[in-house]
């Protein structure tokens, strides 16, 4: 029996109640002891997409997908007979069906009531679907994040190419050792020295396909000249490094200047620009935060497009002011120092400026400035 079909006009205590359930933000419905509902608040009207008429009487079962369905009815004789408790004054996260047949996850509580002869259970439910899809998000960008990484840094990358020039120097360095001793004793016959020489030959050879595949890469890198339009671009590095600051207990602010000029160039080479700028702040932050703020501002200045990067880190001393760009200066135990430099050459190949600097409240700014861009 609901409370809305009693005969009589409701009690001060029935109309708080059901007051009460219509303005639950929550889904609230209530069944007797055989699982018949008896209440359906609007909220559970929304969420399941039935009218309170077309549900009361009925078997809360068809409120469930299988398996829950069949576990449920277990679940109601059990207790009915045996007093053992499966659900009840427990949250459960469970599987729920709407009027349209379609499913979704839901959390789910259930209490037990009794009010004179009255005696049921409420179930108070909040439909998880968008906490689900959020979860899913984090998940999808941790994935996309992971892949930049691997990209990745700028330093890592070099340093895998430097690796890779390096093998066939030592290579080289040990056989022109190897003839200087052999010379030197003057025990090799012309045809040993040629072999060794021939050796050298190739490995240099090794080495210089290194770098042409290197020059060819970046040739090729450089033919992809568009429109940029830089507030979009830090958008989307932002989405890829959120999740890390905010995991490290800092905020990423975003201050873009809207409508920004565009400007040319490489969109990929000024994404990586914007990533180490804001990979460094946070590093800077992670080893000494003097506050939780990450900020990168748009700007027009000076009739440029400009990038700041600021942090809260403690800043630029006196050997990073000076040597900030130089390639492998590095103050961190794990650094390439390599990032910076690399940073630098992309902003210049855009006729742009990179500079670094100490920020009035403490950390470090940095600042790129690109031209904008004609059109071509
Ligand atoms: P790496 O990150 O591998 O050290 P970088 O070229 O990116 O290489 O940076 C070089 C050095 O510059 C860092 O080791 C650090 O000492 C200094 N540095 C860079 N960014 C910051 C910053 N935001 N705050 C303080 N120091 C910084």
């Amino acid at each position: 029996m609901t409370v809305h079909s009693t005969a009589a006009p409701p009690t001060v205590a029935e109309s708080r109640f059901n007051a009460l359930l219509d303005a639950a933000v929550d889904a609230i419905i209530l069944i007797d002891e055989r699982g018949h509902l008896t209440r359906f608040n609007p909220a559970a009207q929304r969420m399941f997409g039935y009218a309170e008429a077309e549900v009361a009487g009925r078997n809360v079962l068809m409120l469930m997908p299988e398996p829950y369905r069949s576990q449920h009815d277990g679940y109601i004789h059990r207790y009915a007979s045996t007093g053992e408790r499966r659900i009840i004054g427990i949250g459960r996260e469970v599987e729920a069906q709407r009027k349209d047949g379609g499913t979704f996850p839901i959390d789910l509580s259930v209490g037990e009531f009794r009010a004179g002869a009255d005696h049921g259970f409420v179930g108070i439910i909040r439909d998880l679907t968008e906490r689900k899809a959020r979860t899913r998000e984090t998940e999808d960008l941790r994935g996309r994040l992971a892949h930049v990484g691997r990209l990745g840094t700028l330093g890592e990358m070099v340093s895998g190419i430097a690796h890779e020039v390096n093998q066939p120097l030592t290579a080289i360095s040990n056989y022109a050792s190897a003839c200087r001793r052999m010379v030197q004793a003057g025990t090799a016959s012309g045809a040993e020295l040629a072999g060794a020489l021939d050796k050298i030959g190739a490995q240099a050879e090794r080495a210089g396909q290194v770098i042409r595949g290197l020059r060819a890469l970046v040739r090729r890198r450089d033919e992809q000249r568009e429109p940029l339009d830089c507030n979009q671009l830090i958008r989307d590095v932002a989405t890829l490094v959120e999740f890390d600051v905010r995991q490290a207990g800092f905020r990423l602010v975003l201050k873009l200047v809207e409508p920004l000029p565009a400007t040319v160039g490489d969109a990929v080479q000024i994404q990586q620009v914007v990533l180490n700028l804001i990979r460094n702040g946070l590093d800077a932050m992670l080893e000494k935060a003097t506050g939780d703020t990450l900020e990168v501002e748009t700007a027009v200045a000076d009739g440029k497009v400009e990038i700041r990067v600021t942090d809260s880190g403690p800043g630029l001393g006196a050997a990073a002011l000076e040597h900030l760009f130089e390639p492998f200066f590095t103050t961190k135990p794990q650094g390439i120092g390599l990032g910076l430099s690399i940073c630098k050459s992309i902003v210049g190949a855009h006729r742009g400026e990179l500079r670094g600097e100490s920020a009035p409240a403490g950390g470090a700014r940095f600042r790129v400035r690109l031209p904008i861009g004609e059109d071509e």
